[in-house]
């Protein structure tokens, strides 16, 4: 399988309540971010990286901020020093507040071919709730941009499990949103991270989120809703019309494939390697302008870590693993004879996956499993 490569944008304009990412309101910093990353992308071309690529993923943060100059320069660098397939993907991340046509226009003449929209609700509520900028009009009206573009690869990022919210408001939103006939689908429930507004929130009991067994509902509801609407639910939180249109650079992380990370706090894996950059844009900024590579974490996996790690990201999908991963856990056939009879896991061509309800328990699988 081809390399994947990541670059990350750590930039946005204003901080959402529940955000945990890497990224940063103050825009003056973008000017050394560009000019670091530029550096950085010609320090790892000498680092013997097994090319082509096949994928290409701006993440953020909000890549969709970024003006068509500096945008520009990023591509035409990445160009030069790099080789990509012919068939590359190329993903963009976008808020809706920030499309218009000639971003759309621009987008695609640097060859974006796949565009991932953070819509998260179309409710105005929610919206406001999350600390978005965007408002439910100005969401479909970039849906509707968007297509009228011509993206033919369109993938909508949206939020459930939000407290008050309930199932038939959810199903609201993913009614509305297939309205547009989006390729793809990623839908997360809303997590807690405790360094954000929301987590301190939580911990200072001032806001209840749905318990587990809601969870769980809102989780089966939401899978069996889009399969019926000819969505394939191929990863727990990711949803395709048909395989063409799985996310080929995501599917690299589930199924332990290497991947290089470029920017702040993105991390790389060549195969046993992991390594990841510094987290503040002053530090990755300063390492650069020294010469010096960003890294600030190496971690060479051992044979079992490996095998762990296959095993978990595997049983994310429902493309599961193959069968001889297991050997490696001597425990793992008596326990996958149970959760066949559970119904949580299902053994066919020579490989274990998940079953929608073994999906919610993806983790606790993973756990029992190794032992
Ligand atoms: S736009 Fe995305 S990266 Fe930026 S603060 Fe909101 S959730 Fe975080």
């Amino acid at each position: 399988m081809s390399l994947g490569l990541y670059v990350h944008v750590p930039f946005c304009q204003s901080k959402c309540f529940y955000c945990d990412f890497a990224s940063n309101l103050d825009l003056a910093w973008m000017a050394a971010w560009r000019q670091a990353l530029l550096t950085e992308i010609a320090l790892v071309q000498d680092q013997d990286w097994p090319q082509p690529f096949d994928t290409l993923y701006l993440g953020g943060g909000t890549p969709s901020l970024l003006s068509g100059e500096v945008l520009g320069a990023i591509f035409s660098h990445l160009q030069g020093y790099f080789v990509f397939t012919t068939d590359v993907e190329i993903t963009l991340e976008a808020n809706p507040d920030d499309v218009t046509p000639e971003k759309l226009a621009l987008w695609r003449k640097l060859g974006v071919n796949r565009l991932s929209l953070g819509v998260q609700s179309l409710q105005d509520a929610e919206l406001r709730w999350l600390g978005r900028r965007h408002d439910a009009a100005q969401a479909r009206r970039a849906l509707e941009m968007a297509r009228e573009a011509g993206i033919a690869n369109l993938s909508v990022d949206l939020m459930y499990a939000l407290p008050g919210q309930s199932e038939a408001d959810w199903l609201a939103t993913l009614r509305d949103v297939l309205a547009y006939e989006p390729e793809h689908l990623s839908c997360y429930q809303l997590t807690v991270a405790e360094q954000t507004p929301l987590g301190k929130k939580v911990a200072r009991g001032e806001l209840t989120l749905p318990g587990e067994e809601e969870q769980r509902r809102l989780f089966l509801t939401t899978s069996e809703f889009l399969e019926s609407q000819g969505y394939s639910h191929y990863e727990i939180s990711n949803f395709a019309r048909g395989q063409r249109y799985f996310s080929r650079h995501n599917s690299k992380y589930w199924q332990h494939s290497p991947y290089l990370g470029l920017g702040p706090a993105a991390h790389s894996f060549d195969g046993r390697v992991r390594r990841w950059n510094v987290r503040a844009v002053e530090a990755y900024c300063r390492s650069l302008s020294a010469g010096q590579a960003p890294v600030t974490g190496v971690e060479v996996l051992s044979d079992s870590q490996l095998h762990l790690e296959a095993l978990a990201l595997g049983l994310r999908t429902r493309r599961g693993l193959a069968l001889r991963v297991l050997d490696h856990f001597p425990e793992a056939q008596k326990v996958l004879a149970e959760f066949c009879e559970a119904g949580l896991l299902q053994v066919q061509q020579g490989r274990v996956c998940p079953t929608r309800e073994g999906l919610v328990v993806a983790d606790s699988l993973a756990l029992m499993l190794s032992g």
